[in-house]
């Protein structure tokens, strides 16, 4: 974003890929020197300028050690990474408001658009997808609070914050297609906000690290540091007894997470499972009796995924892989 006051980069030097900060203004009050190549032509997001820059006489401050600069850079990634999983709820808020607003007051049929038995279907759906992202985004925030002060929450916010960017951000442009077709044409104007909200919807999954990267994230969390697995496990302590559908879940998790540290082909699946039980033991905390009841009845079931990639155990990689070979070959 070449309008920024600063900028974090990696640059390769003698000792590996080290970070450096680079100053838009040096400290004379001049501007530091790089060069913007090209504006990048984006399919939305476009009032946010994206860039190709060179360096050439460039003041850089070096961050962290030389060698160490993606572990460096990924140690700032933190925040804004829940930053996305908070903005892409918001999103999604946007849309459903749009979309409950347009078929409240539009009629058709003789009744309003909202009241017709499909409609309700779809709005109620999206209603308590976006409850729950909402929340679970919300989580994530509250154990980032706590990050110096409570191992726990740490350890919690370790694995949930990308599981939260790789839930929400991948979410939203599902709910902004379904947002946007309950408006009919309209919805695809230009004129109307659905448009801009539905172009800007899949950006937050790809920047800072896509789907995948994050899912992968997750798996090396809970790697490296048995307390990210067991963190999240103990989340559910407290709920035990409240819903059975809930119980019998997360009953299931534990299993699922381990056979993730063995193999990379379940890391989605377990991603997933992690971002819908955490929604879940928060809608138990905060929510009303018929929006969990909908929840546990529609969004809690192994092997039952939201997202693509939720191929799980009793698919496994060999016949995913013989599914792609076909699927590539022109018939
Ligand atoms: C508007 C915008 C702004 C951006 N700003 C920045 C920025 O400021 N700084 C910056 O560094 N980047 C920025 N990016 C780049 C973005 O973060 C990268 O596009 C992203 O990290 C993916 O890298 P890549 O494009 O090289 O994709 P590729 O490496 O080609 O990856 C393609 C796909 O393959 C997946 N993949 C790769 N390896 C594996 C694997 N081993 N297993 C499974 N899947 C895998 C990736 O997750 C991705 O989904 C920006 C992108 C956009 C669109």
């Amino acid at each position: 974003m070449p309008q920024s006051d600063g900028f974090f980069t990696l640059a390769k030097v003698n000792g590996g890929v080290t970070c450096f900060f680079l100053p838009r203004t040096l400290p004379g009050g001049s501007y530091n020197r790089f060069f913007v190549q090209r504006l990048k032509d984006k399919a939305g997001n476009q009032s946010n300028a994206s860039s190709e820059i060179e360096y050439s006489g460039t003041l850089a401050i070096r961050v962290g050690a030389e060698g160490k600069g993606l572990r460096e850079i990924l140690s700032h990634a933190h925040l804004t990474r829940l930053d996305f999983a908070v903005g892409s709820a918001g999103l999604m808020r946007q849309a459903l408001t749009l979309a409950l607003q347009h078929t409240t007051t539009r009629r058709g049929f003789g009744l309003p658009l909202a009241e017709q038995p499909m409609m309700a279907n779809v709005l109620a759906d999206m209603a308590v997808e976006v409850e729950a992202t909402t929340l679970l985004a919300l989580r994530v925030a509250k154990a980032t609070d706590h990050l110096e002060t409570n191992a726990q929450e740490r350890a919690f916010a370790r694995v949930t914050t990308p599981v939260a960017k790789f839930f929400n951000c991948s979410r939203a442009p599902a709910i902004a297609n379904e947002a946007l077709q309950c408006h009919g044409g309209n919805g695809f104007i230009e004129e109307n906000p659905m448009a801009r909200v539905f172009r800007e919807s899949p950006l937050n999954s790809v920047w800072e690290g896509t789907a995948n990267m994050m899912c992968m994230d997750v798996r090396r969390a809970m790697q490296r540091d048995a307390a990210c697995r067991d963190a999240v496990l103990a989340e559910f302590s407290d709920l035990r007894g409240q819903d059975a559908r809930f119980d019998a879940f997360v009953q299931q998790l534990g299993g699922l997470l381990d056979a993730t540290l063995q193999d990379e082909f379940l890391a989605r699946p377990a991603s997933e499972a992690i971002a819908r039980t955490v929604q879940g033991a928060e809608l138990l905390r905060h929510s009303t009796p018929e929006v969990i009841d909908v929840f546990m009845k529609t969004r809690l079931g192994l092997g039952a995924g939201a997202m693509f990639g939720a191929l799980g155990p009793s698919v496994g990689k060999a016949q995913a892989d013989r599914i792609v070979d076909r699927a590539r070959i022109a018939r």
